[in-house]
């Protein structure tokens, strides 16, 4: 067991550190307000080789791995931009890169993985359905066939950054439920242009991460061709796990760098802060023992993340190392960000100080990508040998 990260690796860490100081924290903070993607950012951060780090060399893309991407993505996140990175993440390298690397045609990979890698095309995937939720079996979104090709459709919510993408993985039906043995059959992944005729978004007001939209897409009679077919057609499933299960290590990394960012914030004005007499605020153990508390305990998730990075990238199952880390890492990070606040006081409110926004944002990773109690289900069946709830 060797906990030294290599030059390349200490290189990697470095230089995202540089971008995400060079945006700051008032870059994120006039995005958050305008609502805008945080393009700027993100082509900097290609620029600087991180957005493709864990994507083919032939491609444009480092070739390193999840551990790699996850040093980036705290490291950026450390600079201004907080959890969102994490989810910024997803897009390109996630469900964009690691699907198509994966599992893409040849032409696929040649077509987008370049400007994926460039930045100078972002992709979102369409999973979530209304009526399904977490139980992602249950989707109905359907693609019938007709010719060579498909019609799709139905409807899918909370679909990130799908306003400012110009592809969409989508994860459909192209065999009913009761046309199949088991559930985990007949599940198909294509990817489409955002602008095919018959796909229409409708954006989502909400809490925060106001830098990545957020939309209900409906898809009325899409056409789908053979080229569009990411994988196995019928046999997308374990596919789509596989694109999924990376999104964990991805989101732990980004609250990672977002509570070392809110301690910062809190310890700083904690120490110039005086209200009685002489001492300062930060003096007080009601005020140092949480953040104290909160330090311990992401550096305990951000180990298990390393470990669930190194884990994938040396092609073992992964799962329960990477669940572990996103749910301490989830909790953690709200009550940092909240203990951060209080400790600012009034100022804690104020987006002036930005640990408000830090918060907002943050919070959405308490239930998404997965949320805690379905990590919990996780490790009580298949860590603890417990049934199956529900
Ligand atoms: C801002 C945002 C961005 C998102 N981005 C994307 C995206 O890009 N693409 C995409 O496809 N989806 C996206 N999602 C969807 C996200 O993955 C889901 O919201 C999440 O998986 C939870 O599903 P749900 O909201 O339907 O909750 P539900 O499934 O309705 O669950 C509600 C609550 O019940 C609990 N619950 C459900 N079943 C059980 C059980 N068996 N045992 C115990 N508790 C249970 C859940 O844990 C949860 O707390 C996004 C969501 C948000 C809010």
């Amino acid at each position: 067991m060797d906990f030294q990260l290599t030059d390349e690796q200490k290189m990697i860490a470095d230089t995202a550190r540089k971008v995400g100081e060079k945006f700051g924290l008032d870059y994120w903070r006039d995005h958050d307000k305008r609502k805008a993607f945080p393009q700027e950012f993100w082509k900097a951060t290609c620029a600087a080789g991180i957005g493709g780090v864990a994507l083919p060399e032939e491609f444009g893309g480092s070739g390193l791995g999840m551990l790699e991407m996850a040093l980036a993505i705290e490291n950026l996140a450390r600079g201004g931009g907080g959890s969102t990175i994490g989810q910024l993440f997803m897009l390109n390298p996630i469900f964009g890169g690691v699907s198509i690397a994966r599992y893409g045609t040849e032409e696929m990979k040649r077509r987008y993985l370049p400007p994926l890698i460039t930045g100078d095309l972002v992709c979102c995937m369409a999973l979530t359905e209304p009526d399904a939720g977490t139980n992602t079996l249950e989707i109905t979104s359907f693609a019938r066939p007709d010719g060579d090709g498909w019609i799709l459709n139905g409807r899918k919510h909370w679909i990130t950054g799908a306003l400012s993408s110009g592809i969409m993985l989508i994860v459909c039906r192209t065999k009913k439920v009761e046309e199949v043995k088991r559930k985990t059959e007949g599940i198909s992944l294509f990817l489409i242009d955002t602008g095919r005729k018959g796909v229409s978004l409708g954006r989502i007001d909400k809490l925060g991460t106001n830098t990545l939209d957020s939309s209900t897409v409906f898809f009325d009679d899409v056409r789908l061709d053979p080229a569009d077919v990411v994988g196995t057609l019928d046999g997308g499933w374990p596919q789509l796990l596989d694109v999924l299960n990376t999104e964990r290590i991805v989101t732990t990394a980004g609250l990672c760098g977002t509570v070392d960012l809110a301690l910062r914030l809190a310890v700083e004005f904690a120490n110039e802060r005086r209200v009685f007499g002489k001492t300062p605020i930060s003096a007080y153990q009601a005020i140092q023992f949480p953040l104290a508390q909160a330090h311990a305990e992401i550096g305990c998730a951000r180990l298990m993340n390393y470990q669930a990075a190194v884990l994938c990238d040396q092609g073992q199952p992964f799962g329960t190392e990477s669940n572990m880390a996103k749910l301490i890492a989830s909790q953690a990070c709200d009550k940092a960000t909240i203990q951060a606040m209080q400790t600012l006081g009034g100022m804690g409110y104020a987006s002036e100080y930005h640990l408000e926004r830090l918060w907002r944002d943050q919070r959405l990773f308490r239930f998404a990508p997965v949320s805690e109690e379905m990590i919990l289900n996780f490790i009580a069946q298949h860590n603890l040998g417990m049934p199956r709830s529900y």
